[in-house]
């Protein structure tokens, strides 16, 4: 029987999640699928190579609507799928391994508390990435479990970029920038000295834009500074949250309008951004479709905002040899990727408009 690895990347709607053949130490994509609905109605679906589903399964029921309910779905219908034969492991990604996991991590007890404790500086994400260890770990307990965390690849940076300029207490006590997306980084950092080795150990900056923005500068593949910090607030503009915010801003709405810590949680991660600022829609789709000049404006300042960013991390790198684009926004919106660019010329980025058009791997010219 063939060994499988399972990889879970549960988020607040949606459970996503691949099986891979383990053969000779190589690994083989043999299925993926997700979860949808979680809050509303559950819907699995997964699809082997074929285009067509080998599961299009809905829950009707309304009150079978939770993260476990949808956990206990996928746990069960693997089950059926691999025919008892249970994968040889879980990786797991995890938002927030605070600054003691730089690297994944084989879940024990003395592990997964250690993650419950960082629940507080993730309280909207870190429970939803447990929630499927916890119920695996029960259900499957002779099963390694692995966490595989957003926040370790950053850990490679100076201090000073990790901190900020408060009291000391406060870096002590936890207070520092982590950053997040990094596996999506380190994936980045592991694939251009196979696309691109001419600028693999060079000076660049990953720009992952995606519902969740961010930026990462890296030297030699390594992460030198990121635009998220304590949060996955900080940084870029993104669809439903601000980006970089005077705090000034948030004691004003406290001290003289009277908000509450979750009127501001929903504001700050719910209802700003490309949504708050267009008032349409968190969807470049959507807003490249309409006429309206707020989807113009918010669009505007997202291009105008991450090419002020990309330039100030070009200081912490001293220089800056190539610009890489990744995640929904950065690999399917050309006019994103020009508009940016074109703000880059100070930094000598230059762009290939055809080969931006029709999304080719390299879109500068050739020196
Ligand atoms: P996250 O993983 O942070 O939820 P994604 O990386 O999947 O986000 O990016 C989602 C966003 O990417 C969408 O909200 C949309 O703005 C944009 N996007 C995805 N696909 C396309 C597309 N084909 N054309 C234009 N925009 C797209």
């Amino acid at each position: 029987m063939m060994k499988t690895i399972l990889v879970v990347n549960a988020g607040s709607s949606s459970i996503k999640f691949m099986l891979f053949d383990l053969e000779n130490s190589e690994l083989r994509r043999r299925m993926k699928g997700q979860i949808e609905g979680i809050g509303a109605r559950l819907r699995l679906t997964a699809f082997e190579a074929a285009e067509s589903p080998i599961v299009d399964e809905a829950r009707a029921s309304p009150d079978s609507a939770g993260a476990d309910e949808a956990v206990g779905m996928l746990e069960a219908w693997l089950e059926t799928y691999l025919a008892g034969a249970l994968p040889a492991a879980v990786g797991h990604r995890v938002v927030h391994g605070g600054s003691r996991f730089e690297k994944p991590v084989l879940i024990d007890e003395e592990n997964l508390s250690a993650l419950e404790d960082l629940v507080p500086l993730a309280p909207l994400h870190q429970p939803i990435n447990l929630g499927p260890i916890k119920s695996m770990r029960r259900r499957w307990p002779t099963t390694p479990q692995v966490a595989c965390f957003d926040s370790a690849f950053h850990r490679s940076q100076a201090e000073v970029v990790q901190r900020y300029a408060l009291p000391e207490t406060l870096w002590q006590a936890g207070i520092r920038r982590y950053g997040f997306h990094g596996l999506s980084y380190e994936y980045i950092a592991r694939t251009l000295p196979e696309v691109a080795p001419d600028i693999a150990k060079r000076k660049v900056i990953v720009a992952h834009l995606g519902n969740g923005a961010s930026l990462c500068a890296m030297n030699d593949g390594r992460s030198v500074e990121t635009s998220m910090g304590f949060t996955a607030l900080d940084g870029l503009p993104m669809g439903t949250r601000p980006g970089r915010l005077d705090p000034g801003v948030l004691l004003y709405l406290v001290k003289q309008k009277g908000l509450s810590g979750s009127d501001l949680e929903k504001l700050l991660y719910h209802e700003s951004g490309l949504k708050g600022l267009s008032g349409i829609s968190n969807d470049v789709r959507d807003l490249l479709a309409s006429d309206d000049p707020r989807a113009t404006l918010a669009l505007t300042y997202f291009c105008h905002r991450t090419a002020a960013e990309i330039a100030a991390m070009a200081v912490g790198l001293d220089g800056l040899d190539a610009l890489v684009f990744t995640a929904g926004i950065g690999e399917n919106v050309p006019e994103i990727r020009k508009d940016i660019c074109n703000r880059l010329g100070v930094l000598g980025i230059k762009l290939d408009e055809a080969a931006n058009n029709r999304h080719a791997q390299r879109i500068s010219p050739k020196a």
